[in-house]
């Protein structure tokens, strides 16, 4: 009898060594074992597909760039509705967004005198045209925005502001926001100084000699100028020039016009959720770009990475809540899809359980970070336990700052996330002429497609709903 007691209780100890394994990843409050088991499948097969790539090529090689209300930008939505369809997504719909249109004809710059010689140059976004034969005068430098700001009345007349401000490289993009003060402003600033014409060094980290273009802006009651910017070459060539001390003059001929209201559309589908079906969790990225370049960083790949993320993570079915993919429109001219889908959808943002936008390129991503209420941070911790495994690293401060997109979403304490890329060459493309597919490495756009499908999934999937703060 004993010996026989012995034999059963070694079984027992034998049986529950063999379910150890399992019940050790069971131990979560918010997964079944079974669906810990999927999160790896999905990162296994997402780390070898080429769905995203497949994606960001065939939006840059089929459609090209797309300026918001330009042929291009309908082309795109029109891609978008029909990419959404064949890759299965239960829901697919647009909703209208407008904004002020503008277009660009033709940009060129030159140094008149002393040394004549060609720039590169591109008008930045709502500029005003020249004449037909351009603007000619002589340059005034300024270090930065805050430089032309100090200076007295009248110190810039008859003449063109060139601002001269180096961006930072910064694998955050922390670079970018000093930066780009002087796109937005500077040609406001430089009218107020009685200037004729703007011109700034780019908003690029950038070796090359292409310009970076961007949204400006122009404010009531002060004189419209053109507003432009050269190629980081350029500016040190002009740099160079103005420091000999004699005067520098140079010629900008821009062709643009502002066109009144333009419409594009917000480009939406969705994996509905078989328990809440109403809760769901957006990503996505915005369909725009600037027409320079095809928008293959910005925000091609974004687009890609999300709708690959959201097919990939329904991979083993329906999941709890819905998955959401929206691809906003008109981003670039000032998230003009952005605030209509935060307006049209203001009643049911509260259904959103997690929200992240891709629009930083696509560089692997190296950080996971949340903006939700404390009592949801276990579950966060959950995921970012999962995401370790990809490199990414858990910042547990709580105080993400997800992407432009989501900005207008902020009000309604919607729980943000940032899967953050390394953003360190982002800058040297972002918004030139060289942002172009062969800048996009397949096996990185995978890791980004791992990491959002991981979070997706689980957000989705999880026992208990984040809770926004
Ligand atoms: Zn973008």
């Amino acid at each position: 009898m004993k010996k026989r007691l012995t034999s059963v209780i070694s079984t027992l100890i034998l049986a529950s060594l063999s379910f150890t394994p399992v019940q050790a990843q069971s131990k979560s409050d918010n997964f079944s074992a079974v669906q810990l088991s999927h999160v790896k499948e999905i990162k296994r097969q997402a780390l070898q597909s080429n769905l995203a790539w497949d994606l960001v090529e065939s939006l840059t090689t089929e459609v090209g760039p797309r300026m918001p209300g330009t042929p291009g930008d309908e082309a795109g939505v029109a891609w978008a509705v029909a990419k959404f369809k064949s890759m299965g997504f239960d829901k697919v719909w647009t909703e209208p967004a407008t904004f002020p249109k503008w277009i660009r004809y033709s940009e060129s710059a030159s140094v008149v005198s002393p040394s004549p010689q060609t720039l590169h140059i591109t008008a930045l976004g709502n500029s005003i045209s020249t004449p037909k034969e351009g603007i000619e005068a002589q340059v005034i430098e300024f270090e930065n925005l805050a430089e032309l700001e100090s200076a007295p009345d009248h110190v810039a007349k008859g003449k063109i502001v060139f601002i001269n401000y180096r961006m930072d490289r910064d694998r955050d993009g922390n670079g970018y926001g000093p930066a780009v003060k002087a796109r937005s402003r500077g040609a406001v600033v430089a009218a107020q100084k009685g200037a004729v014409g703007y011109v700034m060094r780019s908003v690029s980290t950038a070796t090359h000699r292409f310009a970076h273009t961007g949204g400006s802006h122009y404010k009531e009651g002060v004189t419209k100028i053109v507003s432009s910017a050269i190629s980081n070459a350029d500016a040190d060539q002009l740099h160079r020039l103005v420091a000999l001390g004699n005067p520098v003059t140079i010629n900008i001929n821009v062709q643009a016009k502002s066109m009144g209201e333009g419409t594009s559309y917000n480009v939406i589908g969705e994996f509905t959720g078989s328990e809440f079906p109403k809760e769901h969790v957006l990503i996505g990225g915005h369909l725009d770009s600037w027409d320079l370049g095809t928008g293959a960083l910005d925000d091609g790949a974004g687009i890609a990475i999300t709708m690959a993320a959201a097919k990939f993570a329904t991979l083993k079915g329906r999941p709890k809540r819905s998955i959401r993919v929206v691809l906003f429109a008109a981003e670039e001219f000032g998230l003009w899809g952005a605030k209509a889908y935060a307006k049209a959808n203001e009643k049911t943002l509260s259904n959103i359980v997690a929200a992240a936008e891709s629009d930083f390129g696509a560089d692997k991503i190296w950080a996971f970070e949340s903006n939700v209420h404390e009592s949801s941070l276990p579950l966060v911790n959950e995921i970012a336990a999962m995401l370790k495994p990809l490199n990414v690293e858990y910042i547990a401060n709580n105080a993400a700052r997800n992407g432009p997109d989501l900005i207008p979403l902020r009000p309604f304490k919607v729980p943000a996330f940032a899967l953050s890329q390394d953003g360190t060459d982002y800058f040297d493309y972002h918004h030139t002429a060289d942002d172009t597919l062969d800048k996009v490495d397949p096996e990185k756009l995978r890791h980004n497609v791992a990491s959002y499908a991981i979070f997706a999934y689980m957000a989705a999937n999880a026992n208990t709903r984040i809770i926004g703060k």
